[in-house]
């Protein structure tokens, strides 16, 4: 009769609505059912399962985001926190295949699109009949994006051309639309397309060799003078505005994406800690064990209380890009920190696919590095409270 392994020891879930609790339930028995019998062949194969999709649009879950018209539920940060959670307890790659399409391309549309491009596209993305992806970074850098996006959009006549690349696009594989971010050649103001699948001048090679999420496609974009006519440019985006509004809202989603792939980590620790022996004993019954579980419980629980708090903020319309780049950094590297712990827990059976915390080990290092590497996301919090840039 052990306890079993339950990451929020503070009960910090206890004030979620009805219906948040019925969200997160659908959540996990989705992952057990669903994913956890076939993510470790498809994570060693490098390969997203497609029939996950139509699995997942039976749990309607962006309509528990997004108002069909491209407004948020009131509690839609927190919403998405919850499915992050649950998911990335069990798979990262899966939360991360929803995250990219629920978040970084449907956000595009719903803040930056017209009237109607919404109704074109909102619809579709909701019940994920069309799947998205989004395309900011460059094989040139990441951090410097908003500053040295060298990826270029020039007008001509009722079209634009684009020209450049577009790397670790997730989803683009396959994705019917990516919303591609260029500079414009004239005025030099940032402008957002929906780049339809199969037009010409765009072609996605995907990126192999990954050693993380390798369950979620990621891809390398070419635009070659790919011409994408001026109604499918995002109408409503005002230069670089409307891409900071968006990441603002993912970075709390990668935030919970750290709490979620460090409480899977631990609560495996945990339940291997009780039934593996050594000199007779279960490991857990150890001291230098047990402090280990206890530093992980640890971390999730301050990452937990930083998540809640950070997504009641989203929803009241006060979190700042500040807010969020503290949560990520925070959770990011006490996720990383956790998995280590975890992992080491496992002994050799820990570096093993089949025990699971190997995959959460991996899947760390990519939450440590996107949505703003932790040093972009430490400059965006370090110039708020010193009143200093220190970017360049
Ligand atoms: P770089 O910018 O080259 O940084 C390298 C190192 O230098 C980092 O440690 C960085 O912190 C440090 N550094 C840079 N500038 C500074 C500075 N001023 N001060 C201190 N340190 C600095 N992008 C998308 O657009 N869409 C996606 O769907 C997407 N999915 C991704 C999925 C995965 C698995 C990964 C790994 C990345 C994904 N990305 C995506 C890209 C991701 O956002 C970038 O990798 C990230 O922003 C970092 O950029 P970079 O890799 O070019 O690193």
């Amino acid at each position: 009769d052990l306890p079993t392994p339950n990451a929020d020891f503070l009960g910090q879930f206890g004030s979620l609505t009805p219906e948040q609790r019925d969200v997160a339930a659908q959540v996990r028995g989705f992952m057990q059912r669903e994913v956890a019998p076939i993510m470790n062949d498809h994570w060693s194969r490098d390969t997203f399962p497609q029939e996950l999709i139509p699995r997942l649009r039976e749990l309607n879950l962006l309509r528990r985001i997004w108002n069909e018209d491209g407004t948020r539920k009131p509690d839609a940060t927190l919403m998405e926190g919850l499915i992050t959670f649950e998911a990335c307890k069990v798979d990262v790659s899966t939360a991360v295949f929803f995250g990219v399409h629920a978040g970084l391309a449907t956000a595009s549309i719903a803040l930056g699109g017209s009237a109607e491009q919404k109704a074109e596209w909102l619809p579709r993305l909701l019940d994920m009949t069309a799947i998205g992806a989004f395309g900011l970074t460059e094989p040139e850098g990441g951090s410097q994006v908003s500053q040295g996006m060298r990826t270029t959009c020039k007008r001509d006549g009722d079209h634009w051309v684009l020209r450049g690349q577009k790397k670790w696009i997730g989803n683009s594989t396959f994705s019917d639309m990516t919303v591609i971010w260029a500079r414009d050649v004239d005025d030099q103001e940032v402008r957002g397309f929906i780049v339809r699948a199969g037009t010409p001048g765009y072609a996605v090679e995907k990126i192999e060799g990954k050693i993380s999420l390798r369950m979620v496609e990621n891809g390398l974009i070419t635009l070659s003078d790919c011409r994408v006519p001026d109604r499918d440019r995002l109408q409503n985006t005002g230069g670089w505005r409307t891409t900071a509004d968006v990441l603002r809202l993912t970075r709390a989603g990668v935030a919970w994406q750290g709490v979620g792939c460090a409480a899977g980590a631990y609560e495996l620790a945990l339940a291997y800690a009780q039934q593996r022996k050594q000199f007779g004993k279960a490991i857990g019954e150890f001291q230098m064990v047990q402090r280990d579980l206890v530093l992980m419980l640890a971390n999730v629980t301050g990452m937990l209380a930083t998540c809640l708090r950070l997504s009641d903020m989203a929803d009241a319309g006060d979190m700042r890009d500040e807010h969020a780049a503290l949560a990520k950094v925070f959770t990011a590297a006490r996720c990383r920190e956790t998995v280590a712990l975890a992992r080491e827990t496992f002994g050799g059976n820990g570096i093993l696919l089949e025990y699971g915390v190997a995959k959460q080990f991996a899947d760390a290092e990519a939450i440590y590095s996107y949505e703003g590497t932790n040093e972009i996301n430490s400059l965006v919090v370090g110039r708020a409270i010193t009143g200093f840039s220190a970017f360049v």
